[in-house]
């Protein structure tokens, strides 16, 4: 993983429009990505939710690539910078047990990387917050969401996870997606700690689209 991560960066060539770089994204293309950063991260904190940028233009384009284009190193990049809006927000003085939300376990296998552990690596990293990865687990697939009404998709969701190894249920945990949609995921994953007594301070996204499309 590292070696792939490492190699994509020699590379130098930037993945949003093929110019050469020395970092992950070329000079217009991170000013552009600056763009979608919200002034307010904590905009929708009273949900419990902490957003880096706004689900648009430039970070739309990024994790396209990150997601779909296999650029794990961008999963570095976002997740670095959730971290530094993250640390300037102060919402939390102790230190978390940060859980990226899980992929199905097909879907990953394919991808070959789950992006929110990525991001949720490199936040971590940044942050000094204790990383599990598998503190959460898929235990259903849920391919067929799409098809389902938002009450059976919630249902389905619910269903969807378990909890994973080794989580200490004294210190609060930290949620992280690369994107909050509906919030549907999230609220199980939320369900299935709170079923094990573990507190739930939020969740933490790279992006989240500012107006609801229904
Ligand atoms: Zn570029």
């Amino acid at each position: 993983m590292f070696n792939e991560v490492l190699s994509l960066i020699l590379q130098r060539s930037c993945p949003l429009c093929d110019r050469a770089t020395a970092k992950y994204l070329c000079v217009d293309c991170q000013r552009r990505l600056e763009r979608d950063q919200l002034t307010n991260p904590t905009e929708f904190w009273q949900q419990r939710i902490f957003a880096w940028g706004d689900y648009t233009d430039t970070l739309k384009r990024t994790l396209a690539a990150l997601k779909y284009d296999r650029h794990p190193e961008l999963g570095i990049l976002l997740g670095e910078a959730l971290a530094r809006s993250w640390i300037a927000a102060k919402l939390q003085s102790g230190k978390l047990t940060v859980i990226p939300i899980p992929m199905h376990l097909e879907k990953q296998k394919q991808r070959g990387y789950n992006q929110a552990e990525l991001i949720s690596r490199a936040f971590c990293q940044m942050t000094g917050d204790s990383h599990h990865p598998s503190g959460l687990r898929r235990v259903r697939a849920t391919e067929a969401l799409f098809g389902l009404s938002p009450q059976d998709r919630e249902q389905t969701l619910t269903q969807a996870f378990d909890l994973g190894k080794g989580i200490k249920q004294n210190r609060p945990v930290l949620l992280i997606d690369d994107i909050h949609t509906t919030g549907a995921t999230a609220r199980a994953a939320i369900q299935v700690l709170h079923r094990h007594q573990i507190r739930v301070l939020g969740i933490a996204v790279v992006a989240k689209p500012r107006f609801e499309k229904r």
